[in-house]
């Protein structure tokens, strides 16, 4: 078999970024993606069937595009796109370094081996339970805005998005350029505490001024278009009868409760970083703030606290993707150069663009994360709001498992609820409910969030049919 001298999980801006590096500095490199094309969620492709005129063409995708065409037309790139990484085990000889299991489109387990992998696998929506947000016709923005991307679908006409995040304010542009009609974007934080957040970090800010830009923007277009712009509008449940799908999300507004009629509303609470492999691996993670969930610690070269294993972009931390792309080029150049291909003066100068491209975005960085902050505004869920999904449990079962738990002692961590309650052990494997759990824990416990310890991560990394594992054995 193939021992590829670099396999990196994830083509978006920071896989791509490194490849780029780990190519030019002659190394074999297989990028693997859960994705068809290359691209991440930023630069997420329609399929290559579909003719969609003006795909991303403005100004903050230019140098992702330049990117992506770059790498993707490099022919010696080994692309392994529409296959999920669902685990990674260090080599115990320490010979192959890593070997990695795949399932794809076309079913059963694979394996591919690699002497150094990066983990550039990016984030995702943070799903936030509040009453009604099983309903159908809920949905996270992240959702939305990849059936519009890559589909070209609205799945709804009268769209209310709601949360604490600006990507609303680009989602709410995409879909009225989509044909859509956006009724309301509901912030829950007023105007005065973001423009208190974001004059702090304005001095900063102000090195990168491109997603500023685009922010008023946006901002412009959406008033040009007529959207109403709601701020200190937190939702409080969403409502609709029986299997019909939601109606109306209600939130609390100046004058008491207010219903927003509509057929679809989209979450945008922020996102949680992606590093379920890096847990895999026993590489270390903390709490990520202000959002939550586990982010992967690293050095100063994106080098993880496993030998071998490197670490870029949103796995790393959500910082949006020009951060991405300077760390997967910082991670391209600290794989060539452990790998031999560059020696230490010449790695430390190719990496001197990219690392001060990467701080130049602290103050854009820092600016965002408080403008956006979740943690004040997340939405009380009531005994029945159902936190894990894939196992039905509501929030009444995990607070009295969280309960028991606390009698027995004060140290636990979310695999004691999971045991207790099955939260947790379903198809998403916590992805979804995990970062609640933990905040609830951390409640109880009266401790930061960062001092409860998370799900123990197993194989798979994502939900596998049983059959692919028995042709495997078989
Ligand atoms: C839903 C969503 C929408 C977003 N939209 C925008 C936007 O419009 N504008 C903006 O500025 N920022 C947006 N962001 C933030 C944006 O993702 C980043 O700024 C940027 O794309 C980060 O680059 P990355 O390379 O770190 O991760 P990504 O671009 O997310 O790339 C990571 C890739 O890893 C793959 N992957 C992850 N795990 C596995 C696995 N186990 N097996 C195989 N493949 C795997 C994913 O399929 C993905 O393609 C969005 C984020 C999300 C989650």
């Amino acid at each position: 078999m193939t021992v590829f001298d670099i396999a990196i999980v994830g083509g978006g801006p920071a896989g791509l970024a490194a490849a780029e590096r780990t190519l030019a500095a002659g190394l074999s490199t297989c990028v693997i993606d859960e994705q068809q094309r290359p691209g991440g969620q930023i630069l997420r492709q329609p399929p290559s069937a579909f003719s969609v005129p003006g795909w991303l063409t403005g100004a903050p995708y230019r140098k992702g595009r330049a990117l992506l065409a770059n790498v993707s037309d490099d022919a010696k790139l080994h692309w392994l796109g529409g296959q999920s990484v669902l685990g990674i085990t260090p080599d115990p000889a320490g010979e192959t370094g890593f070997t990695l299991a795949l399932s794809g489109t076309m079913g059963g387990v694979s394996e591919v081996r690699a002497k150094r992998v990066l983990v550039a696998g990016g984030c995702y929506d943070m799903p936030v339970a509040l009453p009604g947000w099983t309903l159908p016709g809920v949905m996270s923005a992240g959702a939305v805005q990849t059936l519009v991307k890559a589909q070209q679908v609205l799945p709804g006409q009268r769209i209310v998005l709601f949360g604490t995040h600006p990507l609303m304010i680009v989602l709410a542009k995409q879909i009225i350029e989509a044909g859509g009609q956006v009724e309301a974007v509901c912030f829950a934080q007023s105007l005065k505490r973001m423009a208190k957040a974001a004059l702090a970090h304005l001095p900063r800010a102000i090195a990168t001024p491109a997603p500023l830009i685009a922010a008023a923007g946006g901002m412009a277009a959406l008033r040009r278009a007529g959207v109403r712009i709601r701020y200190a509008a937190p939702v409080l449940r969403c409502e609709g009868e029986g299997q019909g799908g939601v109606e109306q999300v209600v939130i609390a507004g100046p004058n008491g409760e207010e219903a927003l009629a509509c057929d679809l509303a989209a979450m945008c609470y922020g996102f949680l970083p992606q590093a379920d492999l890096v847990r895999q691996a026993g590489a270390g993670v903390r709490w990520s703030r202000p959002a939550g969930g586990w982010e992967a610690v690293h050095d100063g070269a994106m080098r993880s606290t496993v030998p071998g294993l490197y670490v870029a972009g949103e796995t790393t931390g959500v910082a949006g993707s020009d951060a991405a792309m300077a760390e997967g080029a910082i991670a391209g150049l600290a794989i060539a150069q452990d790998a031999g291909a560059l020696n230490e003066r010449e790695a430390a100068t190719a990496m001197r663009g990219p690392r001060s491209a990467r701080k130049a975005m602290q103050g854009f960085i820092g600016l965002l994360r408080a403008v956006a902050d979740p943690c004040p505004w997340l939405p009380a869920a009531s005994a029945e709001t159902l936190l894990c999904r894939c196992e039905d449990i509501a929030a009444g079962a995990v607070d009295r498992a969280i309960a028991d738990a606390l009698s027995v002692g004060p140290s636990f961590g979310a695999s004691a609820i999971k045991l207790r309650c099955r939260a947790g052990m379903g198809l998403c494997q916590g992805r979804s409910c995990e970062h609640a759990l933990v905040r609830r824990i951390a409640a109880a416990r009266g401790c930061g969030e960062g001092e409860v310890e998370g799900f123990r991560p197993r194989f798979p990394a994502r939900p596998l049919a049983i059959a692919d594992l028995l042709e495997d054995a078989g």
